[in-house]
């Protein structure tokens, strides 16, 4: 017999509501929201008084056991989904690094659902990976969004940064097929010559990191990518981890202008942090080492008055390394340390206290931008992203009185810092629950490695 769940009491963030009710889980599945709703004999009961129901917070940016090449980030499928359940998300979206050269769209896609397999305690799904385009790869778009791949990354540099004739073809495919191009956008000339540059110059320290990749050289990227996708027929595009005030500007530029099938993309270490942190002493500056970069405390501001309508979803790009033994490659030049930094599991707590304790933004809009506008953009929706009568049970318990200092110490991510070490939050997920298994309990981990699933993911949902 399925087991029935009812939680009881919680103010419920409902699409457009948000009032005090109940929510009634049966097997995986919501099947009643309301007042006073009845509980079957032996339902169990949760008691959620005084707590906030949200939808599963859902990460749409993530590198979980990502092979760089030298090195590989340090949590994979299993304590990296341990971590992003601990904070309140019960969904990611990964994206995969590089296959080798030449291989086919599928190869990465078929090397993640092996890495994933066993390990995720919360459910999956992966982008795909374009790192070449010729018209097998084209077609191959259009197979594999049958399998559930219906989103696919480019980038504009790295090793396989693709052209703008390149990057021009997948727009017009996704565009007739109608699945989502994620780009990272960076202007890849004036990057390489800047970064050699500065290590000819013995310029080498973490500081100079963010003086190699400026934030107009994110902009002029952006800029180059929503004109593509206008001249593609409005290619629906989707900017990953915007960090500046710039870009953001002509993303809204764009939209005014008629182009409504651009989403962005923010980060909380974006909304939160600043290239100050790259000044410490010794080579703490590398523990931040990201692409793009921390920027400056007027670009921070400019996301979060962008958050209230303009960016769409924040995600983390959490992409770990241990500082001691990967990140300090970097200590005698910044262009060697691996870039990224860990963050799943600080996300939705860093996001609540900021944002919706702090009054920057609404509980409703918290919601639509960790979990909502994420399961559209990305076709989960309504499975995911919703409390409604049919979705999926993924429910997290935030309890506002809860207040924590973040620290590696008790965090869960496998990795030895935290971004926001000493950051003080208020409100905090306290349960969770997936596919109507509690697999957080008062904010301990209790689930089986591989109990997550792949999602074959639908088409995106237009936003506007
Ligand atoms: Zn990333």
């Amino acid at each position: 017999m399925e087991t029935t769940m009812l939680i009881k009491g919680g103010l419920v963030v409902g699409e457009n509501t948000e009032t005090p009710g109940d929510v009634y889980i049966r097997g995986e599945r919501i099947v009643a929201v309301g007042k006073d709703l009845p509980a079957d004999k032996g339902a169990k009961i949760i008691e959620a008084q005084g707590k906030i129901l949200i939808p599963g917070g859902i990460d749409v940016h993530t590198h979980l056991d990502l092979d760089v090449g030298f090195t590989r980030a340090s949590d994979d499928f299993y304590t990296g989904t341990v971590a992003a359940a601990l904070g309140g998300t019960t969904a990611i979206v990964d994206h995969p690094g590089f296959g080798p050269a030449g291989c086919a769209l599928d190869h990465q896609i078929k090397t993640y659902h092996r890495l994933a397999a066993g390990k995720a305690v919360i459910d999956y799904g992966f982008h795909g990976v374009i790192q070449q385009v010729d018209p097998g790869i084209l077609e191959q778009m259009a197979v594999l969004a049958e399998e559930g791949i219906t989103s696919y990354k480019v980038y504009l540099t790295y090793d396989y940064k693709l052209s703008d004739g390149d990057v021009y073809q997948v727009l017009e495919q996704a565009q007739k097929q109608g699945l989502m191009i994620a780009v990272h956008p960076e202007n890849d000339g004036v990057i390489g010559y800047l970064r050699s540059r500065f290590v000819k110059e013995g310029k080498t320290a973490a500081r100079y990191h963010p003086l190699s990749r400026p934030a107009a050289a994110e902009a002029e990227a952006i800029n180059r990518m929503l004109l593509l996708a206008n001249m593609a027929g409005d290619a629906p595009l989707y900017i990953v981890h915007l960090s500046n005030k710039q870009g953001l500007t002509f993303i809204q530029d764009a939209r005014k202008r008629g182009q409504p099938h651009l989403y962005a993309e923010t980060c909380p270490q974006y909304l939160l942090l600043d290239d100050r942190m790259y000044e410490q002493p010794g080579y703490e500056g590398l523990k931040y080492l990201m692409c793009p970069p921390l920027r400056k405390p007027e670009d921070r501001a400019g996301l979060w008055e962008g958050l209230a309508a303009d960016i769409d979803t924040v995600a983390t790009d959490h992409c770990p390394f241990f500082f001691e033994t990967q990140k300090i490659r970097g200590k005698d030049d910044f262009t060697q340390c691996p870039s990224g930094a860990p963050g799943i599991e600080e996300r939705i707590p860093l996001l609540f206290s900021e944002g919706v304790m702090q009054q920057r933004i609404s509980l409703r809009r918290f919601v639509d931008l960790c979990s909502t506008n994420p399961a559209k953009l990305f076709g989960m929706y309504p499975q995911k992203g919703v409390i409604r009568e049919g979705s999926d049970a993924d429910i997290v318990i935030i309890d506002p009185e809860v207040k924590k200092v973040l620290t590696q110490r008790t965090l869960h991510a496998r990795v030895d810092y935290s971004a926001y070490e000493g950051w003080e939050v208020q409100g905090y997920p306290t349960w969770v629950i997936s596919r109507g298994e509690v697999i957080v309990r008062e904010g301990i981990f209790a689930a089986n490695p591989g109990r997550g699933r792949f999602i074959p993911r639908k088409r995106m949902q237009a936003l506007r």
